[in-house]
């Protein structure tokens, strides 16, 4: 089954303790919040789920093994770690275009995912243009183009304009409607009340709470 599995991460940069045991579980059908204030670990810790950084202990496993050794990782996972970095000159479009061929993804789903992130006006625009919040939908397209089953999106609320907030909550939801495996972090435990099934909240580079959203909330 389908799970993504963080168990005892640390990892330091130089003085910092950026990781100090981080362990949970992200099951199927459902989103997962991972919330805490800014420096407390969620990216380094999305990082290696992806095998982007290494830690110095613990591991973390994507249907049972580490991202590496996914035999097409791109089909598997979807991940936004940073809006898509962009060629001015380009348009939004021709951006999947480049990356569906250089990735060995489907082109043929190009036209469906640009749809699936409300970009169906603009993406035949050049992306200079483009705002941050556009830019965090052109990532999510590009990260749903292998229709990974396991979706990882890191702040992908910045930058967005309160129509673009109103698409995303939809958007998580319907992810998890699908059954996929759906990991969402955020500095704000607001923006994921209402949409998160699970939150998993981190300081200090490990887990102080992991609870159902309305048990969070009855704890205030
Ligand atoms: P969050 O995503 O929750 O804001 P991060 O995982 O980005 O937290 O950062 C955790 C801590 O590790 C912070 O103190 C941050 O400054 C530090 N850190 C992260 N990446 C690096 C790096 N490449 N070099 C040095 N320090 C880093
Ligand atoms: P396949 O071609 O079998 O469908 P994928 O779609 O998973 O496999 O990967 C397509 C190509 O992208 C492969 O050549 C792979 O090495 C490369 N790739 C895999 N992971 C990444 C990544 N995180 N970033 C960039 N390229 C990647």
């Amino acid at each position: 089954e389908q799970r993504i599995e963080v168990s005892g991460l640390r990892k330091r940069f130089g003085a910092t303790q950026a990781l100090d045991g981080m362990s949970f579980t992200v099951s199927p059908g459902r989103v997962t919040g991972f919330v805490g204030p800014n420096g407390a670990g969620k990216s380094t810790t999305i990082r290696v789920i992806l095998g982007l950084d290494t830690p110095d202990e613990g591991r973390a496993l994507v249907g049972g093994v580490p991202y590496r050794r996914l035999r097409r990782p791109l089909r598997h996972v979807g991940a936004l770690v940073d809006a898509a970095a962009l060629q001015p000159s380009r348009t939004g479009r021709n951006h999947l275009l480049w990356l569906a061929r250089s990735q060995r993804l489907p082109v043929r789903r190009i036209d469906e995912v640009i749809e699936l992130v409300g970009l169906a006006g603009a993406a035949r625009r050049k992306a200079g243009g483009f705002s941050l919040g556009m830019r965090q939908r052109l990532g999510i397209a590009a990260a749903m183009l292998g229709d990974p089953p396991v979706v990882i999106l890191d702040e992908p609320f910045n930058g967005m304009d309160p129509e673009g907030i109103i698409w995303i909550r939809r958007f998580l939801r319907s992810l998890a409607a699908e059954g996929r495996v759906v990991l969402v972090s955020s500095h704000l435990m607001g923006e994921l009340q209402g949409t998160a099934d699970q939150v998993v909240v981190v300081g200090r580079g490990r887990v102080v709470a992991d609870a159902p959203v309305d048990e969070l909330v009855a704890a205030e």
